[in-house]
């Protein structure tokens, strides 16, 4: 080969410095226009989002947990209410009992039914086209103050209407939707979609949601046919959102209450700031722990879109198909999903034209060609695959990571070594290929595998396809432009091109971290090493001519070669080292632990239980032995496996049911039962023995899906929550006349006063799920 370099400029070590200035300038303007503008103090003019302001509405909302059904979220929905008429609105209470949202995966021990008490408030427009509804959730889990989870969706929706009552009138009605029991089952925003009379015509949801304590408020979900919609999202002062975020989540099983008025024909957008998981549902989930300026970033542009969309016609918001949308610094890119399959189709043409072009030229052969594509899989495959070996080696270091929810408490530095790990892995395979295949034959089938993923995607995950797409277009268009230009030229066009990859991929990476956690390192390390391919011109320019050169011996050209990977290697050694010393477990940072505790009424038998994946030291005084199904004597657990260990039975009543009537049907029975908790729960449970079969069943006056199974011998059930004192009334139609088994079961948040518990030490702490410190009672029922 003539010249196996892609370009070689006079001063390489000059053209170096300067073509690595130039892309780390541009990846840190592009993660920097990702991250949230500053708090904007409480003296901001009235018509302006202040996160000072609606921090101290989070203070009040957060003061305790306060979950559906609790004391203490009776005090928030007054405080809201008495907040919203300061505002010289009229708030209305819509109290009722509301069937669960969503496919939730409480489904596993029966369907899910709560009574809710919606705070909903209509602000009217001057001349509407449809209604826009602003939509947080303002109770919390029951494990923690919800700081976060969401007092900064509900703060900023108080904030919002503030600042929309002491500006002129907008053209559509907004309306307020505070909903109650979304840590539950959804069953507020459920219950506020079916049942209320605003909601009947449909409209465009803004829903606000926490899920960490920082980082950008990304906009991670829309409804289907999107393109109108990110049109008035892009008039937001920050935009952040993907379409590939979308995507993302469409396949992931969480939902919000975004989902409940989705699946009613809902436009809308749902966004959230993710970042500092750690404190997920925990007790450490407080208002002290909020990064204020997420929350002006949540502000200010739900703020911004409201005021848009408020003087849009909204019915011109529907049809289009979904778009494909991207921040880049200073604006969100965004062209229709037509253009996906064109673009992905030029990209593969552009290399295709560039794999020809340098062959013409004598800068590759096609054999090498061939050889650098079949070889280019192996970074793409190994990076993510050893970003996983990474996380299980923390884990090995630190056990207590297994137990955390999303990632640990601080995990830049760990983020930061992945990204080196998959930079280490690309430009080792580049070096140790190079001198074999030719720089421009790896450089050329590196932007190959791009424009082939770019087609996968187009077909797969269309609104990802860009990540893939543009930056192999670019990369080919400017290795096209480089083979006809010389020195100080090419080295710009190659540049020029390699920045499109950098901020296109790297705020990406940078969103995806904290969306999928340090267990899903993988996807962060993949989206590293396509940044990586379509940079392998730069890569290239790091090493010294591969020919070799006059008083360069070819040894010391080698390990000048492996320069690049020593670097990064380093870099992930430092990050790992002094990832672990910074992020170490303190009172502050407890590491989590889940401790539930179960009384059997029926043989006056107790047990502790615990849903660790990976028991921890401090649980391990409770529970033993492998992880076995509970559903025999617990059966809203359904499925579910949990480790368990003798406990001392404290003295708690159980749940009361009573039959009210019994009546005969047509091939059975048709019974009505009254469910009562004889203590402060959370919620009750009631199932029926698999062998009777239930054909109808009314729980709270709502009918209920009755294909349900929680397994262990039970059948048909419902998880209940925040129950009224004097009970639920259920009404099933039975088969059969021959006696009916029921289990009822309850559940409060108590487990630190069972006896035999003993206080977690500092440092440990509890893991913010829906069943962390619960406290059970069961008893079997025959009528
Ligand atoms: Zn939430």
């Amino acid at each position: 080969m003539r010249d196996a370099a892609l370009i070689r400029p006079a001063r390489r070590g000059f053209a170096v410095l300067a073509v690595l200035a130039v892309l780390a300038l541009a990846g840190f303007a592009a993660v920097r226009s990702i991250l949230p503008p500053p708090a904007i103090p409480a003296s901001a003019p009235a018509d302006e989002f202040s996160a000072q302001r609606a921090f101290s509405e989070v203070r009040t909302i957060a003061a305790a947990p306060h979950p559906a059904g609790s004391a203490a979220n009776d005090r928030v929905r007054e405080h809201l209410v008495e907040t919203l008429r300061g505002l010289g609105l009229s708030p209305e209470v819509q109290d009722t009992v509301s069937t669960q949202g969503g496919q939730l995966s409480a489904s596993a021990g029966g369907t899910g039914l709560a009574r809710v008490r919606n705070v909903v408030t209509l602000i009217p427009g001057s001349a509407s086209t449809g209604r826009i509804f602003l939509v947080a959730h303002y109770d919390s889990a029951q494990t923690g103050p919800g700081g976060n989870d969401d007092a900064a969706g509900t703060s900023t929706i108080l904030e919002t209407a503030r600042a929309l009552t002491s500006g002129g009138k907008l053209r559509n009605d907004v309306v307020l939707v505070l909903t109650d029991a979304e840590e539950a089952c959804l069953c507020g925003a459920e219950a506020f979609v079916r049942q209320h009379p605003l909601a009947r015509d449909g409209g465009v949801v803004l829903n606000l949601e926490a899920r960490g304590s920082s980082g950008p408020a990304i906009m991670f979900e829309t409804s289907t046919g999107n393109a109108s919609l990110v049109g008035a999202y892009a008039h937001a002062p920050y935009p952040v959102g993907t379409s590939f975020a979308v995507e993302i989540y469409r396949r992931l099983p969480n939902d919000t209450d975004f989902t409940s008025f989705r699946e009613a024909g809902f436009l809308g957008l749902n966004s959230a700031y993710i970042d500092g998981a750690a404190v997920y549902h925990a007790p450490t989930d407080t208002p002290e722990a909020m990064d204020r300026d997420s929350l002006q970033h949540h502000g200010s542009n739900a703020l911004a879109v409201t005021r848009e969309l408020g003087g849009r016609d909204l019915s011109t918001l529907r049809g289009g198909g979904d778009a494909t949308y991207f921040p880049v610094p200073g604006l969100l890119v965004r062209y229709p999903g037509a253009l996906v399959w064109p673009l992905a189709g030029l990209a593969l043409i552009a290399v295709v034209a560039l794999g020809w072009l340098a062959r013409r030229k004598g800068r590759l052969t096609g054999r090498n060609l061939a050889l650098a594509g079949a070889l280019g899989l192996a970074p793409i495959a190994v990076a993510p695959v050893l970003a996983q070996l990474y996380w299980t080696v923390l884990t090995l270091i630190r056990p207590e990571y297994a137990a955390l929810p999303i990632d640990p408490y601080r995990p830049g530095l760990y983020r930061i070594a992945v990204i080196a790990l998959a930079v280490a892995v690309v430009v080792c395979w580049f070096a140790l290929l190079r001198r074999k295949l030719g720089a421009a034959a790896l450089a050329v089938a590196g932007l190959g595998w791009l424009a082939a993923l770019g087609v996968v995607l187009a077909a797969a995950v269309p609104g990802g396809a860009y990540l893939a797409t543009l930056p192999a277009l670019a990369g080919a268009l400017a290795g096209i432009a480089a083979l006809y230009l010389r020195d100080w030229a090419a080295t710009a066009v190659i540049t020029a091109g390699g920045l499109v990859a950098v901020v296109i991929l790297l705020p990406t990476v940078v969103m995806l971290f904290p969306a999928l956690g340090m267990g899903l390192g993988a996807a962060g390390a993949f989206l590293t090493v396509l940044m990586m391919l379509a940079l392998l011109p730069v890569v290239d320019l790091l090493h010294p001519s591969a020919e070799p050169v006059q008083g360069l011996p070819a040894a010391r050209a080698r390990r000048r070669g492996a320069l690049p990977t020593l670097v990064a290697s380093l870099a992930v050694l430092a990050c790992t080292a002094a990832g672990l010393v910074v992020d170490r477990f303190d009172a502050k940072h407890p590491a989590l632990t889940q401790l539930m505790y179960a009384l059997d009424a029926d043989t006056g038998t107790a047990e502790w239980l615990s849903a660790e994946t990976d028991t921890q030291k401090w649980t391990s005084q409770y529970v033993a032995g492998d992880p076995k199904p509970v559903a025999g004597t617990l059966p809203a657990f359904g499925a579910e496996e949990l480790r368990t260990g003798p406990a001392q039975a404290a003295t708690l009543p159980a749940p009361n049911l009573t039959l009210v009537s019994d009546t005969a049907a047509a091939d059975g029975r048709v019974l009505t039962l009254r469910l009562a908790p004889q203590r402060t729960v959370r919620f009750v449970t009631l199932h029926v023995a698999a062998g009777t079969q239930v054909s109808a069943a009314t729980v709270g006056g709502r009918p209920l899906p009755v294909t349900t199974s929680a397994g262990g011998g039970w059948g048909f059930g419902f998880v209940f929550h925040a129950p009224p004192a004097e009970g639920v009334e259920v009404v099933l139609t039975v088969g059969g006349t021959g006696p009916v088994r029921l289990r009822a079961m309850d559940a409060s948040d108590t487990v630190t006063e069972m006896p035999g518990f003993h206080a977690r030490p500092s440092g440990v702490g509890v893991l913010g799920s829906h069943s962390s410190e619960m406290v059970a009672v069961a008893k079997t029922y025959s009528f």
